[in-house]
């Protein structure tokens, strides 16, 4: 998507490309559940599903890629990578974002992912002199794209969660463990030595 945005890989050739370079850029064993035996076939053919019917982005116009930035915050700096920037059809401002999660459990869990989307505003702020009008989530292996309308109280809400989070970070010297089944088991980067995984 990101070659595709930058127009270094045309739209009809989206597929094809996906298939060739698939083993090649994901070469890690996919962990299997009681619920999928075959979590990287599904992954593949949900991309490969996304990629064949997604129309492109021919009627908008795209600000940013993979835009990286840091953002003074009090003392601390605050960096990001934001998938895209774009402005539609209509002239709106949208900060979007690629998820492989299939869907949000909850509308707090929606709003606790939203909050990342809401700090990167502050950047668009600086850079393009007004807040994005969208914030928009597209869970690409469902085909499902989630739209917020940018909201400032919300935006203020998020900068005092991340500013509460890096006092508690600063102050927090003792870290307990908090093993949980799956990710100690196939994804944590400590699990091969971890003593509390058990
Ligand atoms: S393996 Fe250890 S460090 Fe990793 S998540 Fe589990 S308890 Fe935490």
């Amino acid at each position: 998507m990101e070659r595709y945005a930058n127009r270094s890989i045309d739209l009809w050739d989206l597929a094809d490309v996906y298939e060739w370079e698939f083993d090649t850029a994901v070469p890690e064993e996919f962990p299997s559940t009681p619920k999928c035996k075959d979590m990287r076939g599904l992954y593949y053919k949900q991309g490969l599903e996304y990629l064949s019917n997604f129309p492109g982005y021919d009627d908008k116009k795209i600000l940013g890629v993979e835009k990286k930035f840091d953002y003074e915050i009090d003392d601390w700096i605050f960096n990001g990578i934001i998938d895209l920037i774009m402005e539609d059809e209509e002239g709106r401002l949208i900060i979007q974002d690629y998820k492989s999660k299939s869907a949000f459990k909850s509308k707090k869990e929606q709003a606790e992912y939203a909050r990342q989307l809401y700090l990167y505003s502050l950047y668009v702020k600086r850079e393009y002199g007004k807040y994005p009008d969208l914030l928009r989530f597209v869970m690409f292996r469902k085909g499902i794209t989630v739209d917020i309308p940018f909201d400032e109280t919300k935006l203020q809400e998020a900068l005092a969660w991340a500013r509460e989070t890096v006092k508690e970070i600063r102050e927090c010297w003792v870290y307990d463990a908090s093993p949980d089944d799956f990710y100690c088991q196939h994804l944590c980067d400590h699990r091969e030595h971890c003593e509390f995984k058990n």
